[in-house]
């Protein structure tokens, strides 16, 4: 009969918050995610180690559910059973760029309206010595790590910059990213690694319910202001020149957290990729789309585009448009465009933003194999979806039933076996690994 103690070696223990934020562990409780509906017990094996710059958050005004190994139960609590008197909170887990959630963290938020701030609300417990993720590496690429980014680095960068191009007013944008908004992105510009971000629109014809650039509904507030401006096609170039020209396997990518949807601006895009394609074929100009104007994708394709990533949360047209809110396209619209890119022999990729219970859901898993297959797609950007887990999962079953989740590891594992040439990762690759 497996003990209790050996249990607890299996079970990550429950972790919580207090009110005043003070994370702790719940001795004899076990930590549990959720998928939809599904409860799920963590364990040693589908956990790993909270990996370097994930950040625990609280839930507020939430109830965490924990397991309780000795009643061999899963629990709703509001009080700390070791002191009645203090209430207790829901803690999830951002895990950093390159993880794929498994579970959400499990909570009840029974009578509650306003959804939780932007964030991606993964589950964890704690280990042995660590917090433990319930998540999984699909991009092992430190372009994102941030100890590779010290503060005084990105300084000495951006007056660099400010020196050698004193009027470009895109360069002065990319500053306020790297030094206010801390954008890792924006960073990597004014260091010269991996890939510069081209932000061009103020403008959007979608209205995403996790918009990080706008928001005027709910209780919710974006992560950062929209550019209030066009750059010019030379100053776009003259960032993406001043980046390839440093960088090795250079990416340069247009559609950015900091705008609305770069296909609107066309008219300074396409211009600008003629420009830097002037001067130099080094470099992998990238699209970050929601794809919505076949046409204008046509126009960069011809003007000199590499790649495209495509935004979408789902690959059927009733829930996409449930968390889209497209203004005035319409979701063939997307497979229009990615028809053409692929026609014009450009990598595709689709940035999947997913939420477990939903992405792994059958119906989701089914439809997700007929796209790739039919659309012949290069790579799956795995994001956590920056959203109130349990508002996103009602919201998608309102638009249509997914069925019961098949579970995030054993999507992606399947996938890896039905397209073996399809990519799995976090981070626009270069066009030197992009497959012939
Ligand atoms: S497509 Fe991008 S910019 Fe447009 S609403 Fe959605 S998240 Fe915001």
């Amino acid at each position: 009969m497996k003990t209790i103690a050996y249990i607890n070696k299996q079970i990550p223990t429950a972790v919580v918050a207090a009110e005043n934020g003070e994370i702790f562990e719940l001795e004899g409780y076990g930590a549990v995610g959720m998928s939809g509906d599904k409860l799920t017990i963590l364990t040693k094996t589908d956990t790993c180690d909270m990996p370097h710059g994930s950040e625990l958050m609280m839930l507020p005004h939430r109830r965490p559910i924990v397991f309780n190994v000795s009643t061999d139960q899963f629990e709703v609590m509001e009080f700390n059973p070791y002191d009645p008197k203090e209430k207790i909170y829901p803690v999830g887990v951002f895990n950093s760029p390159g993880y794929v959630n498994r579970h959400v963290c499990a909570y009840d938020d029974a009578g509650i309206k306003n959804p939780l701030p932007l964030f991606s609300y993964g589950a964890v417990g704690f280990g042995k010595k660590n917090f433990r993720s319930a998540a999984l590496l699909v991009d092992k690429e430190p372009r994102q790590d941030l100890r590779q980014m010290p503060r005084e680095r990105v300084v000495l960068g951006v007056n660099r910059i400010k020196k050698k191009y004193p009027d470009n007013r895109l360069m002065r944008h990319l500053e306020r990213c790297a030094l206010e908004y801390g954008c890792p992105a924006g960073k990597n510009f004014f260091l010269g690694r991996y890939e510069a971000p081209l932000p061009t629109s103020k403008v959007c014809n979608a209205n995403c319910m996790g918009c990080i650039s706008l928001q005027t509904e709910n209780n919710l507030c974006a992560c950062q202001d929209r550019i209030n401006f066009t750059p010019s096609s030379r100053e776009i170039a003259q960032v993406s020149l001043e980046h390839i020209s440093r960088v090795k396997k250079a990416v340069v990518s247009f559609g950015q957290g900091c705008e609305g949807e770069p296909l609107t601006a066309v008219k300074a895009i396409a211009p600008a990729i003629e420009m830097i394609r002037k001067q130099t074929d080094c470099g992998t100009i990238n699209l970050n789309t929601n794809a919505s104007l076949p046409d204008h994708v046509k126009i960069l394709c011809n003007a000199g585009l590499d790649s495209m990533r495509v935004s979408m949360n789902s690959v059927r047209g009733n829930c996409y448009h449930a968390y889209f809110r497209p203004k005035s396209y319409d979701f063939s619209d997307v497979l229009a465009s990615i028809k053409i890119a692929k026609e014009k022999g450009k990598f595709v990729s689709i940035n999947y933003l997913n939420c477990p219970g939903f992405t792994d859901s059958v119906k989701e898993v089914d439809a997700l194999v007929r796209y790739i297959r039919t659309l012949d797609i290069n790579m799956i950007q795995w994001r956590n979806l920056n959203f109130d887990p349990k508002k996103y999962i009602h919201l998608m079953t309102e638009a249509e039933d997914g069925g019961s989740p098949t579970g995030m590891a054993a999507l992606i594992q399947s996938l890896g076996k039905e397209f073996p040439n399809l990519v799995h990762g976090y981070f626009n690759p270069p066009k030197e690994s992009h497959a012939g």
